[in-house]
């Protein structure tokens, strides 16, 4: 393993820059573990090194990027007691920190690489390129873009472009050679350049993609350091191309090993939840997950693994970094959070987290006019708003049963629900309602058939407090779960089953 000595540490040089890094979320969904996890390092990394952070919102995608889910990723880091010095909320000298914001700094860029020579014009229509992939995959060849447009007289191509002729702007990769860089992780390693297509820079809306406004905004913001997931080593060839077009010194890479569910397969959340907002509706306190996340990765010490946030940036060392996926093993997580909640708190604290979590005044009394017209004395509170205050509700497998359906239609339809459900920005009641409604609607269900396996799922019990009202204080992340837990308990859905019924899915969203 290569030391990953930064400028601003001790041995650096002085006339090197400070250390500069950031985390850059794309904001399609909701907060996920991993991102916390890359934030969680660079932050460590910026404060070991006396550099700063940054936190930039790569919301290139226009289909897919939300801003509630910026907000939520914003909120749920803070809420792990990370704070940033430059980003989209707070400002700073390099801003916008948001790429939507930033359009003209990338075509002027794209311009500059047209100009040159290293990027051209591509007037090949969505159709073309469909009947260019469905030839290649008959023929069994790999996929890539044929350069139809590469050799296209500059002058013609300027001028189809200033007529209107819509067109994507594709990088000119080099068709021989290899091209070689250092990660400060992994070391010296290449990539041949055949076997990297002519990425795409700009789409033809004008927005970026990925690639173009990540090398553009790490240099203008003066990135040191690159410190993500190791499933962006494939772009690094495209992105060193960049720097060298644009005439930049790229920065230093270090690509993290990527977080993986306990049978070692990529943290997926068919597998386990992944987004930030479970974990903290399941009852995790922050401090035991951020010191989970800081433990991962890092060569299991034989020391103590109880590290709060400080201790983590003391004994924060890049080059200790174990690059065999660390596991995202939730029992582990499980056994630190119970360490916070007895060693760190005393009783009177521990009835603080709880009101916090989910026992605040105002928590209680949006579920209180659910219970009140079931509760014929107080002491049935317990019982019945037990599913509030609860992870996991176990329903009994009898009970989880659509009337007149088998097993597997009743998984695929839960299935169906989670789905949606993530395509919300936020699940109120009404949202609750309309989907169940439409859900009964497309399967030919009575609705109140319907509510029933859902009542089983999400609250343990066949009847329980008001459904849709019960989902919205549960919340979209919790709902979930249970959902999920439900499909699982009735046996799962095959990988073909499950993308049959994606494609239903995507369908019904066109
Ligand atoms: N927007 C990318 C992501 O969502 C950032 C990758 C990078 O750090 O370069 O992970």
């Amino acid at each position: 393993m290569t030391s990953s000595t930064a400028p601003g540490s001790p041995e650096s040089t002085p006339s090197e820059p400070a250390v500069r890094v950031r985390v850059a979320p794309s904001p399609t969904g909701d907060p996920h573990v991993g991102t916390a996890y890359q934030a969680l390092f660079n932050y460590a990394f910026a404060r070991r090194h006396g550099g700063r952070f940054i936190l930039r919102i790569e919301d290139t995608d226009r289909e897919r990027s939300r801003h509630e889910s910026e907000l939520a990723i914003l909120e749920s880091l803070r809420w792990l007691g990370l704070s940033w010095d430059e980003g989209p909320d707070v400002g700073g000298p390099s801003g916008p920190y948001r790429q939507s914001e930033r359009l003209t700094i990338y075509q002027e860029h794209v311009a500059q690489l047209l100009n040159a020579g290293l990027a051209y014009r591509d007037f090949s229509t969505r159709e073309e390129l469909a009947a260019l992939r469905a030839a290649q995959r008959e023929s069994k060849e790999q996929t890539n873009y044929d350069q139809r447009y590469r050799d296209l007289d500059p002058g013609e191509s300027a001028q189809r472009a200033e007529s209107g002729e819509s067109h994507t702007v594709r990088l000119l990769v080099p068709n021989d050679g290899e091209c070689e860089w250092r990660d400060e992780l992994r070391g010296i390693t290449s990539r041949e350049w055949s076997l990297i297509d002519d990425q795409i820079l700009l789409k033809s809306d004008g927005f970026p993609t990925y690639h173009l406004a990540n090398v553009v905004d790490d240099h203008l913001m003066g990135v040191t350091d690159v410190i993500r997931g190791e499933e962006w080593m494939n772009s690094v060839p495209k992105h060193i191309l960049l720097y060298q077009g644009f005439g930049w010194e790229p920065p230093r890479f270090h690509h993290l090993p990527l977080l993986r569910n306990n049978d070692r397969s990529k943290l997926s959340k068919r597998k386990n939840p992944t987004s930030i907002n479970y974990y903290r509706r399941a009852g995790f306190l922050p401090e035991a997950l951020v010191n989970f996340l800081g433990l991962m990765g890092v060569s299991q010490s034989e020391g103590e693994e109880k590290l709060g946030l400080e201790d983590l940036i003391d004994g924060f060392d890049l080059s200790n970094i174990s690059l065999g996926g660390p596991v995202f093993d939730t029992e582990k997580l499980r056994w630190l959070n119970a360490r916070y909640i007895r060693e760190e708190h005393d009783p009177a604290g521990l009835v603080k987290l709880l009101r916090d979590w989910a026992m605040s005044d105002e928590a209680l009394e949006r579920i209180a006019p659910l219970a009140q017209p079931r509760l014929e004395t107080l002491s049935d509170w317990g019982a019945l708003t037990v599913h509030f205050f609860a992870d996991d509700v176990h329903p009994q497998e009898g009970d989880l049963t659509l009337k007149g359906r088998e097993a597997t239609e009743l998984a695929e339809i839960l299935q169906l629900a989670i789905w949606r459900i993530e395509g919300f920005a936020a699940l109120d009641a009404e949202r609750a309602r309309e989907l169940l409604s439409g859900l009964a609607e497309e399967n030919d269900l009575k609705l109140r058939d319907l509510t029933r396996p859902f009542y089983v799922a999400i609250s343990g019990k066949p009847a329980s407090t008001p459904l849709f009202e019960t989902m919205e204080i549960l919340g979209s992340d919790m709902v979930r779960s249970r959902l999920k837990r439900a499909v699982d308990l009735l046996g799962g859905l095959s990988k073909k089953k499950l993308k049959a019924l994606e494609k239903r899915h995507a369908a019904s969203r066109a």
